[in-house]
């Protein structure tokens, strides 16, 4: 079956002479190798201020804390998405509100976020779902009208764009996810970008207990307790190693996905999704509507294709109960959206053979 999703590794010649050499350095916790890791991200993704993390989970829960969420506050969110996005939001205390999305897209529709604001509002949590970038222009103008800052979840939509430039600085916080099945992984990781230096040095001692590395340690004082969120030395160097493959791993991804644009437009039953204008998606997945889901995915499924919603929505679990509220335009989507594979693994005969297998119909 060609999966959905896949852990892209470097090759062994590459990898493991670089991990034997980290094992046995004597320094395996956060040290040069993690500073060398996080600079080589920040410039792919164009910003400096970017922490390195042991998880995207860690990144959304740093950014929460820097903006002092807690109980009585609320966060605007969407409830399609993988549970870590809510979950952190959970954590702080904070009631998530959940705002609908835009049936064209998938992703949170502006107009219904900005019905969703109240005086407790503390934050809107933007998710790029499947690889697809929200509509950032009126984001940022909802954000600056309302004073509400945005944290972008962006653990689908690495190397994604907007005005031309890689998802990471747009936002006062970004978040990305290195775990196994995103388009870049470090086994475990994540980081978080900021975009003003005191957020950066916050975000730094919360990583790391509530102190601060750069002080020596006697001379340290605890003003605020932080968690032990960082990257190590080890992950660092895999993912200095997997860095040199990042380009050419998401690039496939986008001519995978823009070959699908193309090929499955004008199909009956099929209805493609649209992008926001001045949006790049990096497509982690390749997402659409479908009619007779259920049909679609077994015709997939005979030819060696993986097709899922993959994801439950969020919205329906227990822990999130209080949260409840109408959102008929994610019932709808809900119920006839599906991904396909369309990652650096899908060759061209095999997106041939998923286009021609669409085309005759399910
Ligand atoms: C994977 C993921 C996360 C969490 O990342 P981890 O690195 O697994 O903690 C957050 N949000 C979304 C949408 C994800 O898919």
């Amino acid at each position: 079956m060609i999966p959905l999703v896949k852990t892209h590794i470097a090759p062994p010649e590459e990898m493991m002479p670089a991990i034997e050499k980290i094992l046995y350095s004597g320094y395996i916790a956060e040290g040069q190798a993690v500073y060398d890791f996080e600079e080589r991200f920040g410039k792919y993704v164009k910003n400096p201020l970017t922490l390195a993390l042991n998880s995207g989970t860690a990144a959304l829960h740093i950014a929460l804390l820097l903006l002092n969420i807690g109980p009585g506050d609320e966060v605007i969110s969407t409830a399609l998405t993988a549970e870590p996005t809510n979950t952190t939001i959970a954590l702080t205390g904070a009631k998530i509100v959940w705002a609908d999305i835009d049936p064209q897209t998938g992703l949170l529709s502006p107009e219904s976020v900005e019905e969703k604001i109240t005086e407790n509002t503390k934050a809107i949590m933007l998710v790029h779902y499947a690889g697809m970038v929200c509509d950032m222009d009126k984001f940022n103008a909802i954000s600056q009208k309302y004073n509400i800052p945005i944290i972008e979840d962006t653990a689908h939509a690495l190397g994604a764009c907007y005005n031309g430039k890689p998802i990471g600085s747009n936002s006062r916080f970004t978040a990305f996810s290195f775990q196994a099945i995103k388009h870049f992984t470090t086994v475990d990781g994540g980081a978080l970008s900021l975009t003003n230096e005191e957020d950066y040095v916050a975000a730094r001692k919360l990583r790391w207990f509530g102190l601060d590395k750069k002080v020596p340690r006697l001379q340290n004082d605890i003003t605020r307790a932080g968690y032990k969120y960082g990257m190590n030395n080890v992950t660092a160097t895999i993912g200095s190693v997997q860095l040199a493959h990042l380009k050419e791993t998401i690039d496939r991804h986008i001519e995978n996905g823009k070959y699908f644009d193309k090929m499955l437009s004008n199909i009956p039953g099929v209805y493609l999704l649209n992008y926001y204008d001045n949006t790049m998606p990096s497509y982690w997945l390749y997402t659409m509507k479908v009619e007779d889901r259920d049909n679609f995915i077994k015709k997939m499924e005979e030819v060696g294709v993986t097709a899922s919603p993959l994801h439950h929505r969020s919205d329906t679990h227990s822990v999130f109960a209080d949260s409840k509220c109408d959102l008929p335009n994610l019932d709808a989507f809900y119920q006839s959206f599906v991904h396909i594979p369309c990652g650096w693994w899908v060759t061209d005969e095999e997106r041939e053979l998923i286009v021609n297998t669409i085309k005759k119909g399910w």
